[in-house]
């Protein structure tokens, strides 16, 4: 069995229709398809590392109502522990609403995070433990920042390793970057934290430096279909992504994340578990929708093979 891993993020219900174009101010459309998906970065990150094999926990926060019903009832298809979803008594469940026009693909998207930004000194003392006995803790920027400062420092205070996804971009201290074991950004990301513009191995490099002197040991760069670029550990260098045929980038770097920290709690180095995230995510990306896309370990051992 691996070490344990506690993914500590945002639950919200996809709620996707299609069109035959996106409607504009004050205009209603009617559209074509409907789908209700489990979505949300920390969702889809637990989703990703418990298929992969992880031996993982969710803490995830969903309203008193059908979508909090429907987050616990995929989880418990999924097989995955609900003890640490908490349900908020009075907001709703995060909901993303999500229109796309069916011919050109384009989106636009309203997020109402709701429950999942609500955690607070209650909810804490009660995943303080689960926290404290985790080996690594796994984070994005979906949850209210003063939670996830309060994780931070549990975890820093009982040596878990802290990953942390640094998506979607937003500002952040520098004193809470200094605490953090590995951080995951996309090119976008690391460009918001750094400064530096992200494009290719030479640049990717210059924002790992930047990271490094705020204090973070290890830097694992996203770069899309180019691959991963990683710093720290046994050393640096680009992993190239997967030649596959992708169909829907949606939660790749969700996939890339849940697959990274999964062969980290196998013992996995750096460079090694980089290149796990790789195969996790081309398989995602071969495959339509977030949290369903996510492949098995018997998959994913059988493209490493
Ligand atoms: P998203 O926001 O869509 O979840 P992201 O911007 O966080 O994605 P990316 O850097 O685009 O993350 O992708 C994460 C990882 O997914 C990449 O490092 C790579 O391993 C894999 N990946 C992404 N796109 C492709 C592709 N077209 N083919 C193969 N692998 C891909």
């Amino acid at each position: 069995m691996g070490k344990k891993v506690v993914v500590f993020g945002s639950y919200v219900a996809d709620l996707t229709g299609t069109g035959e174009h996106l409607p504009r101010p004050a205009e209603t459309v009617f559209g074509e398809t409907f789908r209700i998906g489990p979505g949300g970065k920390g969702s889809n990150q637990a989703v990703a590392a418990h298929r992969a094999g992880a031996d993982l926990r969710l803490i995830t926060k969903v309203g008193k109502d059908v979508f909090g019903d429907l987050a616990l009832a995929f989880y418990e298809k999924e097989r995955m522990d609900t003890q640490f979803v908490l349900v908020d008594e009075e907001a709703a469940t995060g909901v993303a609403l999500i229109c796309v026009d069916e011919k050109t693909k384009q989106n636009q998207i309203l997020v109402v995070p709701s429950a999942c930004t609500r955690f607070g000194d209650r909810d804490l003392r009660q995943i303080e433990d689960i926290i404290r006995n985790a080996d690594i803790l796994l984070l994005q920027f979906e949850i209210n920042m003063d939670a996830l400062e309060k994780a931070v420092d549990i975890a820093k205070e009982h040596e878990v390793l802290i990953v942390l996804n640094p998506a979607p971009a937003r500002e952040v201290s520098r004193e809470l970057l200094s605490k953090i074991d590995i951080i995951t950004p996309n090119e976008m990301e690391a460009k918001a934290l750094t400064g530096v513009e992200v494009t290719n191995e030479e640049s990717a490099l210059q924002a790992a430096q930047v990271f490094h002197r705020m204090g973070i040991p290890s830097v694992v760069i996203t770069m899309g279909e180019k691959g991963a670029f990683y710093s720290g550990g046994s050393g640096q260098g680009m992993i190239p992504a997967r030649l596959v045929k992708a169909v829907d980038t949606t939660g790749a770097g969700d996939a890339f994340n849940g697959g990274l920290v999964t062969a980290l709690s196998e013992g996995k180095e750096l460079e090694e578990a980089v290149r796990f995230g790789n195969t996790t995510a081309s398989l995602s990306v071969q495959k339509f929708g977030t949290a369903p896309s996510m492949p098995y370990r018997r998959e994913i051992d059988r493209e490493e093979a």
